[in-house]
Parts: C-alpha cells; structure tokens; sequence
C-alpha cells in the first residue's frame, strides 16, 4: 500500500490524515491496518518512531465511524492500555487528531498522577476510546466508575514495556474482565518469553506484522563509557556538559533522589536542568517534557521509568549518570538519542559497583565499549583482580576529555544483518506460540576464541546474525570472548 486511499479508511479520517500532511503509510501501518480493517487479531512488533500509533487508531476509527452506537455509561467501546502516563497521553492526542472529524468522540484517559475523580466523571457517559496504565484503570474499575464489559477491541502496547515494570498481573486481571468475543492488537518492541505467551493467551489467530526502525540502529550512536569513582560523578558530569556540543541532553540516573541531587548539583555548576520522576506531578512533567521539545531547557534528568514513553526527537547525547542493572535498559536509554536518521552521543559513567552492570550491557549489546579510566589509582586497583592477564585496554587511561568518539569498527557499516528501515515481514495466519522472538537473532556466543586488545566497539558484522532488542539491532561479534574471560 503506498496511498491511504487503497485501505478504504472513511472519509473522515482519510481528511484528518491529509490535515496532519500523512502520504504515504508507514511500513507497519502498511501491514497492520488491512488485518486490523478485517477484524484479526494482531501480534505486532515495532518500536515507537515507526508509524504505530496510527496503524492501530486508523482503524479503529474506521469500525467507530462505520458502527456508530452510543457508549453505555461508564463503558468503553475500545481500550488502549499502556505501560506509561506520558505514552498513553500521546495515544490519546493521536486518536484525537486522526478522529477530529469524526463525532461525537469522546476520548478519555486514565492515567496515574491525576485526580481519580475527574477520571471517573470523564468515564460517566461512556467513552469511544479509553486509553489507560494498568493500574489506574484497575483503581477505576474497583471504584465501579469503568466497567469493562462493553469493550469491543483491545490494544494493548509497548507489552515488554509493561513487563519491565511488573504490570503483567494487572493486565491479566484486566483482560479477564473484558468480554471473550473481542479484537485484540498486541504490540511489543521485543517479544521475550513471557510475553510471547501473554499473547498465546490473549489472542486468537492473530497476523503477525513486524518491522525494524529505520533509524534507531545503533551503528549511529556513539557509544563510550567512563570509569570513574562515585564521587567524581558530579564533576565528571560538568565536565561532559562543558566538553560536548550538546542540543538536548537526557541524563539517566537510577533513582528518583538521584535525579533531583543531580539537577541541584547542575545548579550550583551554572547549568539550568530539570528532572522528571513518579514523585513529580503530571503538570510538571507535562511542562518541563514541554521545555525540553522547544528546546528551552536542555538538560532533561530523568530515571527509567519517568523516561518511557518520551518520544522527543533532537537528543544528541545521553548521559547514564548511574548504569542500569538491566541491560535492556541501557539499550533503551541510549535509543533516545539518534532518532529521526541523526546522530547519537551516548556516554556512561561507571563506577566500581557498576563493573557488573557494564559487563552484562557488553555481553548484551555484544559491543565492547570504548573507555576512558578516570578513577584514583586504589580503586582501579580494587577493579582489577592482581594476575589478570587480560589485554583489552581498557585500563590503558587515555585520559583527555571523557569523549572517545569515532571508534567505528570495521565492519560497522556495512550494514549486513543490520534491520533495514521498513523491510518488515507479514504473515498470516498465525498463532502466537512463543516463537515471536522479536527477530532476535541467537548467536553463538560462546563459541571460544578470544580477541585481546580489540578496542573497537562495533561487532565484527559477517556473521549476518544480531540481537535485536528493543527494535535495535546489536551485531554479533565473531569470535566472542568465553565469559570466564570478560575484562572486568
Ligand atoms: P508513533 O510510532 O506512533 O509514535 O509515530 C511516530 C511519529 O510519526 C509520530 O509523530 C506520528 O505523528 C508520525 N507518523 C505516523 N504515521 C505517519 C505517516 N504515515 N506519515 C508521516 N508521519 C507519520
């Protein structure tokens, strides 16, 4: 499909998209919306950037416009759950714009951070689209203000997401309220075990669409790590500010206390931030996520979970003030930056309790990152058992300027097993059985042989085998270090 017109959308939409200046559909829209238009159920995997939103809300619209019925009160026609606040205000917006011509619609949200209150009054009449985080929607449901039993499709996105923070209980709770006899679209970036089973028991035959992000690979994110002490930090992160060319910066530090010492550190540095957390109000976060898209304040603190769901184009570094103990976080972190085919800067402070993180990204991401040891002489001692032989440079102490740019390997660029942007893949039918693995690529990873001193970041390409985690996809490098061998 490469016109909106050859889906058959209703006019009304077909008028709202040409507003919003949408020519051509994305390639999972291309994919999901004639299943969608069908009735089937969906097994989807795709990113956020890659034209998702739509390819759900398009035809949803299109079963609302062409089976118009009033909502009974409290219920919804069409759920939307979703792991975060801000996505799920984004999906809101989204069913709103390409539904502008389309009335009544009434779109409600039920999110955490607001009043409940308002939320239930909202839901009173009955909604078309209810987009909601599981457990709020829970909240309204045991307050009697939703009641779930006149869903007619459900979407449930960003699945993995909501796995990462422990909502996967919620959502049985919730699918088992909603009536049998319904249509599921089941959106994941990544389809790991358990959630590859959630969708075995949600969905019945579904059509398995997929694409890879065009532009979030991970070949234009340079990446480079900091050995440093916990102390240091705060300097360190001057330093960095002070060094690089930065546009936006989103700085990633593990707890919420962090990121408020962080932007009160900045302060004192001369440097404007804000942080954004679960402590904070959805005001504020709306407000301060507001000033960081105009591009009035560039320095954005956030923690993981604050951070999902930001889709903000124009980031040119990040900063993992602290790294995260689950590899898959820092895939996601650093996702943030190089969207939309730019350039990327991700920079990571590691200190002595954070070897073991920055050992299970190596082994994750399968890319030794280049490194610049600042640490005091004691400490490094301490990281480094006495007898360890091994030659990776890593403690070579390039000093300089924190920055280690430009260590593209060979091999990097070209491309080979790489995802290329929009190629995706559609089946039908076919049931989800576990083997939705996200297009994740199982490499021999311990396949002996060892590479002393290889210094550069990028997996050898050639095998044509990756890890593809959270849409990125993360090359194999050939031969891969034996664990035992791991530098740190
Ligand atoms: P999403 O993956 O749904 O978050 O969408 C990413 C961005 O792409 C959003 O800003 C959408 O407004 C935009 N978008 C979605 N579909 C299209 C399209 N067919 N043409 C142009 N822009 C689009």
């Amino acid at each position: 499909m490469t016109n909106f017109n050859d889906f058959g959308l209703a006019e009304p939409i077909l008028r709202a998209l040409t507003e919003e200046n949408y020519s051509t559909p994305t390639p999972i829209q291309a994919q999901t919306i004639p299943f969608a238009l069908q009735g089937r159920d969906i097994i989807g995997i795709a990113q956020t950037g890659t034209g998702k939103t739509a390819s759900f809300a398009l035809p949803i619209l299109n079963h609302i416009t062409k089976m118009r019925m009033r909502p009974a009160q409290k219920s919804a026609r069409v759920l939307v759950l979703s792991p975060t606040r801000e996505l799920s205000g984004q999906i809101a917006d989204s069913f709103r714009a390409y539904g502008r011509h389309i009335r009544p619609l009434a779109v409600e949200l039920a999110i955490g951070g607001v009043p409940i209150n308002r939320q239930a009054r909202g839901m009173a009449r009955g909604a078309e689209v209810l987009v909601a985080t599981p457990g709020r929607l829970l909240d309204l449901v045991n307050q009697r203000a939703v009641n779930l039993q006149q869903v007619e499709i459900l979407v449930l996105d960003e699945a993995d997401r909501m796995l990462d923070m422990g909502f996967i209980r919620d959502i049985r709770k919730v699918v088992a309220m909603l009536p049998k006899q319904r249509q599921t679209l089941f959106f994941s970036a990544t389809m790991p075990g358990e959630i590859a089973k959630l969708a075995g028991e949600m969905l019945n035959d579904p059509a398995s669409v997929s694409v890879t992000p065009e532009s979030t690979t991970v070949e234009r994110i340079t990446q480079s790590v900091i050995l440093t002490d916990r102390a240091s930090k705060p300097g360190l992160l001057v330093d960095v500010l002070k060094a690089e060319t930065i546009d936006r910066v989103l700085v990633f530090t593990r707890t919420k206390h962090g990121a408020d010492k962080v932007v009160k550190q900045l302060e004192k540095s001369g440097f404007a931030s804000a942080a954004i957390h679960g402590n904070k109000s959805q005001n504020q976060r709306e407000r301060v996520l507001g000033q960081f898209r105009d591009g009035s304040l560039r320095i954005l603190i956030a923690t993981d979970i604050a951070a999902r769901g930001i889709d903000v184009d124009g980031i040119s570094h990040v900063v993992n003030y602290d790294l995260p103990n689950i590899p898959e976080s820092y895939v996601h972190r650093i996702g943030r930056t190089a969207r939309a085919g730019r350039d990327g800067v991700a920079i990571s402070f590691c200190d002595h309790e954070e070897n073991a993180f920055l050992r299970d990204i190596e082994r994750t991401i399968r890319i030794k990152i280049p490194s610049t040891d600042k640490r005091t002489g004691g400490v490094r001692q301490a990281a480094e058992p006495a007898g360890h032989h091994h030659a990776n440079g890593r403690h070579r102490g390039r000093g300089g300027n924190g920055q280690n740019r430009g260590h593209q390997g060979n091999g990097h660029r070209n491309g080979q097993g790489h995802g290329h942007g929009g190629q995706g893949r559609s089946e039908q039918p076919q049931r989800a059985n576990g083997n939705h693995n996200g297009g994740s690529h199982k490499g021999n990873h311990q396949n002996g042989g060892q590479h002393h001193g290889n210094r550069q970041p990028a997996a050898v390409a050639g095998t044509g085998q990756g890890k593809d985690i959270g849409g990125m996809k993360f090359m194999q490098r050939g031969p891969s270090r034996p664990r035992s061998h791991a530098p740190r």
